[in-house]
Order: structure tokens, then C-alpha cells, then sequence
């Protein structure tokens, strides 16, 4: 471990707790889709949560960022409660989610787009502006072009872009790797890492394991509405279950 990684490693172990689940259960009906999760994500921290599909891993993002009610336990953002507060007022205290499948709005530009993530502001700050564009270059190559003209690597971009645009102390990202070609995903994590390392903590839901893992501090693992695992990304990343199950190795 070099001394920056040590040091980083040593801040985010000591640092507040930013957000927490706790005894967090949510239904669609019948369904349970948490069934009791608890979680906890510092301070500067990126952290993974993980999960084969219908997990719950995109229910736990909608409903930290109040588009679920929990039928119970609590979400705790900064040591307040925030299950139950409208989603729109859940941006405001500072939390920002790129959810999945982008959900850009075609029919407008890049930068109407990312106008639409400011819009807790009254008016949009020129630097929030500079820095997604620093960030994203091939954003403000294409500020004027239509968003669902971009390609899928582009609309990722300006998913994450949109959700920065609200100065989120925490950034919720789901699936950012999905359905983009290796190159396209390993920027993608790049600029993860660059976002976090400018101090915003992530939460980070992806299917793409091994990528996640290793610009994450620690790391979660769902499956059926329960965390079965939780421990540092470089022991998940290790751990035989893990590299069976999520990283696509056969048993010896
Ligand atoms: P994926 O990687 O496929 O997106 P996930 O881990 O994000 O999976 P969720 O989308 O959170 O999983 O779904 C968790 C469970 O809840 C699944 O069993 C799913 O079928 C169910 N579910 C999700 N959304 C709804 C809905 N709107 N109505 C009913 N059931 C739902």
C-alpha cells in the first residue's frame, strides 16, 4: 500500500457516516424487494453494492433517493432521517443519482439537460458548469447537440454530468458500465475515481464487479432483498464466493 492509498484508506475509516440504511424494507405489493438491509457509506468513501439481477440494488438507490417508501426501517442522510421526504427535495439536501438506463431527456440539448440537474439552484453556476465540462470534454464538444443523438458512452456522461449539477455531497450512480464497449467503460471509471477523488463519496451499483471493486474503499453484496457480504473491496476481491459468483470464475 503506498502512502496515499494508506492515507486515503485511513480518512475514509475514521470519517463521519454520511449516509445509512437501516432495517430498511421495501415492497412492490406482495414482493419484498429489501427484505432488511442495513448499510452504512462514509465520507469520502466509494462504496459497491453488488447483486445478480432483481437483487434490489436499483430499489435501494430509488429509495435512498425518495422515488420508494420504505414499508420500514430508515434512511439517514447526515444523521437526519429522509425516508418519507419527496424525491425532488432529497436533491436539495444533496444527493445526486444517475439512474439506470440513463434516462436523459432526448429531445433536449446537452446543455438543457444539465440545466434540468440545476434546477434546485435559482440559476446555474457558471463553475458547477466548468467543472462537468473539465470532467467531460465531450460534453462541451456537443452542448448544442440532442441528447438522444449522443451515443450510449455519451448519454452515461451526461447522466453523471446532470446529477453533478446539483453539487451532490453524495452521488448515487446505477449500472454507469452498462451495455458500453471496454474502452468507453474504462473512462467511465476514471472519471468515477476523479469525481470521488474532488470529494464527493459514491454509491455505486454495478453488475461489472471486478471494474467496481477496484476504485471502491468497501463493498456490499445483495441478493434477494438481504447483504449477505460486507468487507473492503480488496478482500471481496479476493474472497473465492466473490470471484465465483461476480467475477466470472469457474471453481477449481
Ligand atoms: P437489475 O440489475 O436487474 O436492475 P436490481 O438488483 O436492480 O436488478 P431491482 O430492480 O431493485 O433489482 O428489483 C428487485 C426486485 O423487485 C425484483 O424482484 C424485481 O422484479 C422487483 N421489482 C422492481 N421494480 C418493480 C416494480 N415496479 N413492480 C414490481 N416489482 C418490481
Amino acid at each position: 500500500m503506498t502512502v496515499a492509498t494508506h492515507l486515503a484508506h485511513r480518512t475514509a475509516t475514521t470519517a463521519p457516516t454520511i449516509l445509512e440504511l437501516a432495517d430498511l424494507h421495501v415492497s412492490y405489493g406482495a414482493i419484498g424487494a429489501l427484505r432488511g438491509i442495513d448499510m452504512a457509506v462514509r465520507e469520502g468513501e466509494v462504496v459497491a453494492l453488488l447483486g445478480a439481477n432483481g437483487a434490489g440494488k436499483t430499489t435501494t438507490l430509488r429509495t435512498i433517493s425518495g422515488l420508494h417508501r420504505p414499508a420500514a426501517g430508515a434512511v439517514r442522510f447526515c444523521g437526519e432521517r429522509i425516508d418519507g421526504i419527496p424525491s425532488h427535495s432529497v436533491v436539495g439536501l444533496g444527493i445526486g443519482h444517475s439512474p439506470e438506463g440513463r434516462r436523459v431527456f432526448a429531445d433536449m440539448t446537452v446543455l438543457e439537460n444539465l440545466h434540468m440537474g440545476a434546477y434546485r439552484f435559482k440559476r446555474l453556476r457558471q463553475a458547477d458548469l466548468d467543472r462537468v465540462f473539465a470532467l467531460f470534454p465531450r460534453l462541451a464538444e456537443r452542448r448544442t447537440q440532442q441528447a438522444g443523438t449522443l451515443s450510449g458512452g455519451e448519454q452515461q456522461m451526461l447522466a453523471m454530468g446532470r446529477a453533478l449539477m446539483g453539487r451532490p455531497e453524495l452521488l448515487l450512480l446505477d449500472e454507469p458500465s452498462m451495455g458500453l464497449a471496454p474502452l468507453v467503460v474504462a473512462q467511465i471509471f476514471e472519471i468515477i475515481k476523479e469525481i470521488n477523488a474532488q470529494g464527493t463519496t459514491v454509491l455505486l451499483v454495478e453488475q461489472n464487479a471486478a471494474q467496481a471493486l477496484r476504485i471502491a474503499d468497501r463493498g456490499y453484496v445483495l441478493e434477494t432483498g438481504r447483504i449477505t457480504m460486507h468487507a473492503p473491496a480488496h478482500e471481496l476481491l479476493d474472497d473465492p464466493r466473490i470471484r465465483t459468483a461476480y467475477l466470472g470464475e469457474t471453481t477449481p
